[in-house]
């Protein structure tokens, strides 16, 4: 049989993850390493599909050249290379898979929290300049501390457990969850004000929005803990990084661990780069082999659904796309 669908992946999307459309007869699955390149267009011209990572700018110009194409995969979360609002007045759908990061996010957020209380990178550097300091580096034991997780979704809430194995106490603030969450985590649940003044590690896991940007500013640090931990592998912009680094430098907090920043890459003027006790990672959350593979298999099976089927119930503008065809 002859396929039905042609899907192309681009950025160099995990090959693994790519079985559920390789595997069906129905899907022809062509590979454009590079889409900066005229191959890349000449294959956009008859796709149904086209997956990217973060690379490939998806505008209204790539779109007009793709005629027949019904469905952008994103593996991974972010959209914001795609032009969503011109997808959706195309009738593309736009998919994403949120799902494939979750452990290694919540990993990382644990890498950072055993580097910031036992002074990891501190210990590393200090050892390569040629000291031994044993006891300038005395850390804390994570053991009997209590973890406030702000956001207590997929990420946050295996950082919970994994933060239980580790005989932490753990609170939570979100104000947006399930009934059943809610009832799970009771008396665990608390308020904003609750969980920052009384945990001695505040993680965080919202996403940027209105509400959330700032949200660990002066005024939070100023009402924490002076032995607390803030760490960010969310969104940057949820934490004021000029407030950060003078919270560390005035010693009104203890540490702090970040993978997200306001603007990346990180410039070279930031204030955080001289403020002490920080440990810093360049975006790492999703960068394991295991999510690449995961992300990749599961917008995979997101455009087979949508083609194969037309489910677009994981598509992020199925609203839009309804309005645009008069459904709602
Ligand atoms: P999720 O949607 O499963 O969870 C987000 C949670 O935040 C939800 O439970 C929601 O109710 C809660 N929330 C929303 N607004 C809130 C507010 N104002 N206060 C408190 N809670 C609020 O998302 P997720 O998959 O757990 O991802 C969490 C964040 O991590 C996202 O910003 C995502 O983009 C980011 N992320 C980063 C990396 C990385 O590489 N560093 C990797 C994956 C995800």
């Amino acid at each position: 049989m002859s396929a039905t669908y042609r899907v192309v992946a681009t950025d160099r999307v995990s090959k693994k993850g790519l079985a559920p459309l390789r595997d069906d007869d129905r899907f022809e699955v062509v590979i454009v390493k590079d889409s900066s390149t005229p191959d890349f267009t000449s294959e956009l011209k008859t796709a149904a599909g086209l997956i990217v990572r973060s690379a490939t700018r998806v505008d209204a110009a790539m779109l007009e050249g793709a005629p027949d194409l019904k469905v952008v995969g994103r593996a991974g979360v972010g959209v914001d290379n795609i032009d969503v609002p011109a997808a959706s007045e195309r009738g593309v759908a736009v998919m994403n898979s949120p799902g494939g990061n979750t452990i290694s996010a919540a990993e990382l957020t644990m890498a950072l929290m055993l580097a910031v209380a036992r002074r990891v990178t501190d210990a590393d550097r200090s050892i390569r300049e040629g000291r031994w300091e044993r006891s300038a580096l005395q850390g804390v034991e994570l053991r009997g501390k209590t973890l406030g997780v702000i956001g207590a979704g997929r990420i946050g809430w295996e950082v919970a457990q994994r933060c239980r194995a580790f005989g932490m106490d753990v609170i939570v603030y979100d104000p947006y969850l399930a009934a059943k969450r809610v009832e799970e985590l009771h008396p665990h649940l608390v308020s904003l004000e609750r969980l920052i003044e009384t945990a001695d590690v505040i993680t965080l896991h919202v996403p940027l929005n209105a509400e959330t940007r700032g949200l660990i500013g002066d005024d939070a640090l100023h009402r924490m803990k002076k032995g607390a931990f803030v760490l960010n592998v969310s969104r940057g912009g949820v934490v004021d990084e000029a407030a950060l680094a003078r919270a560390l430098h005035d010693q009104r907090i203890a540490g702090a661990g970040l993978d997200v920043y306001e603007h990346e890459p990180l410039s070279p003027d930031s204030p955080l780069l001289e403020a002490p006790n920080l440990v810093l990672s360049p975006h790492l959350g999703a960068s394991t082999k295991e999510a690449q593979i995961q992300v990749a298999l599961e917008v995979s099976r997101n455009i087979r659904a949508a083609l194969a089927l037309g489910d677009l119930s994981t598509a992020i503008n199925a609203t839009d796309l309804a309005r645009a065809a008069g459904l709602s």
